[in-house]
């Protein structure tokens, strides 16, 4: 994982707030790769009497090109004409150190979904006998499953995946959710990914896990080898659509396989739906937590008279 930049600010909640609300979360979206996060500190739905505050933030990698425009994105937040409703707008370099440092604090183990359990690797929780405990050292690479979209695409996995059966993930970060698929009665994953500490931290991930036989890892995008019956891509809305559109991805999944689509941010879900409209596939099964969505996704089939 490359370092990032963060760019952060705060609305106070009163009458006019959800417009200025709105309003940032639009330039936002237009600048940051990955849109807007929009987060409520635990206090419900913004707009409710209950909130005081709101925060937005947007993450970019951290490289000269970006720094320059989260500085300008800066100035028209500042512009806006209600940017007195706004906290002060910061940019934030986050450092692979700090990154690293904040989620060893942070980390514990959680329950996901039925049967999962994420542990960080020197964490020996206490669980069922039912239970599946996935050990995560992510190092650099992302999926500890604090994340919402990871615990999205965990939930909707346990439930889709059937024992025996193989799997596709892109963009495999800490190697979570194949180590999860495979703890779960998986036969074999591949696992993909671009960023080559991903890879490296996947596969030492399963060998802390005992599945290492079971992955398959490749550093890119997709591989040579499909379909499978079972494919999972937590990655960005905008990743997602360029995947379907020009990489073929609904043609990695079988004909009667899913495809566990996460990472996608509420704002940007018609942009996967129509990408996946046009690849002649439909949505099965949407869960969601805050601004997160993820989707269980097949081909239409159409009936043959
Ligand atoms: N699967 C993990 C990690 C998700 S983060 C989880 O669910 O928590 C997304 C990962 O996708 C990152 O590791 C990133 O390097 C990788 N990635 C981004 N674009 C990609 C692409 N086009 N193909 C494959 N991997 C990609």
């Amino acid at each position: 994982m490359t370092d990032l930049l963060e760019l952060s600010l705060s609305v106070a909640v009163h009458d006019t707030a959800a417009v200025a609300v709105e309003a940032a979360r639009a330039l936002i979206d237009e600048v940051v790769s990955g849109g807007a996060v929009v987060e409520l500190n635990g206090f419900g739905l913004y707009g409710e009497a209950a909130h005081t505050q709101v925060w937005l933030r947007g993450y970019m990698s951290d490289t000269p090109a970006h720094a320059r425009a989260l500085q300008a994105l800066r100035h028209r937040l500042l512009a806006y004409p209600q940017a007195d409703l706004y906290g002060e707008v910061m940019i934030r370099h986050l450092s692979q150190q700090a990154w690293t440092k904040a989620w060893r604090q942070h980390y514990h183990a959680l329950r996901v979904g039925q049967r999962l359990v994420i542990a960080p690797a020197w964490e020996q929780p206490v669980v069922g006998p039912e239970d599946v405990v996935v050990w995560i050292e992510p190092g650099m690479a992302f999926g500890t499953g604090m994340h919402p979209s990871t615990r999205l695409t965990l939930q909707l996995l346990e439930r889709t995946l059937q024992p025996g059966q193989e799997m596709l993930d892109v963009g495999t970060g800490s190697g979570i959710l194949s180590i999860a698929a495979l703890k779960l009665g998986g036969r074999h994953v591949w696992a993909t990914d671009i960023d080559p500490d991903a890879v490296a931290a996947a596969e030492t991930n399963a060998r802390r896990n005992e599945v290492a036989a079971g992955l398959t890892t490749m550093l890119g995008s997709l591989p040579a080898q499909r379909p499978y019956p079972l494919v999972c891509a937590n990655i960005l809305a905008d990743v997602i659509v360029d995947l379907l559109l020009h990489q073929q991805l609904a043609e990695y999944v079988a004909a009667d396989g899913v495809l566990v689509l996460s990472g996608i941010i509420d704002g940007r879900r018609y942009v996967v739906d129509l990408a996946l409209a046009a690849c002649g596939m439909e949505i099965v099964e949407t869960v969601s937590e805050g601004d997160w969505l993820a989707l269980a996704v097949r081909h239409l089939h159409r009936d043959v008279p």
